[in-house]
């Protein structure tokens, strides 16, 4: 047998075998964000901790942190979280989860903001008491972020009114 076909028979295997087990590889979010253009629209596996949890009418916002990084990710009401999502304060650590759904690094649906949509939610690890306090520059960085997001949503929330509006005067 050809030397090239031998080789290509043992390889692609082992190829396929590389790339399957990369699918259900679980992220960093810093790894998810370094190569978001290579995520855009794909289903993902990350795992982080939850700074924040924010309730709408059709679901939860979560922020998710880590190292530094942090993700919005939209949670439809159909799934229950109650008890595995609980965000950390300057006391707690928030619950680590892992997320499992969609990545766009530009949502049509959410005025272009980078998110995940989840469709499962599990818990990896229980919040637990901080042992170090919180960096007065980590304090503002989390502020910042919730500032920014709080304004996002208001304007999506004002746009989702506007157009409530102008159907009911059609
Ligand atoms: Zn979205």
């Amino acid at each position: 047998m050809n030397i090239m076909v031998r080789i290509f028979m043992v390889g692609l295997p082992l190829f396929l075998l590389a790339s399957f087990s990369g699918i259900a590889q679980t992220l960093s979010l810093e790894q998810l964000l370094d190569s978001a253009q290579a995520y855009d629209n794909k289903e993902i596996d990350v795992q982080a901790e939850v700074l924040d949890k924010l309730t709408q009418e059709k679901g939860y916002w979560l922020n998710l942190g880590d190292k530094g990084v942090s993700l919005g990710v939209w949670v439809d009401k159909e799934i229950e979280i109650s008890n595995i999502a609980r965000p950390g304060s300057y006391a707690i650590n928030g619950d680590i989860i892992r997320i499992q759904g969609v990545f766009h690094s530009s949502c049509k649906e959410h005025l272009g903001q980078t998110d995940i949509h989840a469709y499962r939610i599990s818990l990896v690890e229980e919040g637990s008491l901080r042992k170090e306090r919180v960096l007065p520059h980590k304090k503002f960085f989390a502020i910042a972020w919730l500032v920014s997001f709080l304004v996002i949503l208001g304007v999506y929330s004002a746009k989702e009114l506007l157009e409530k509006s102008k159907r009911r005067s059609q």
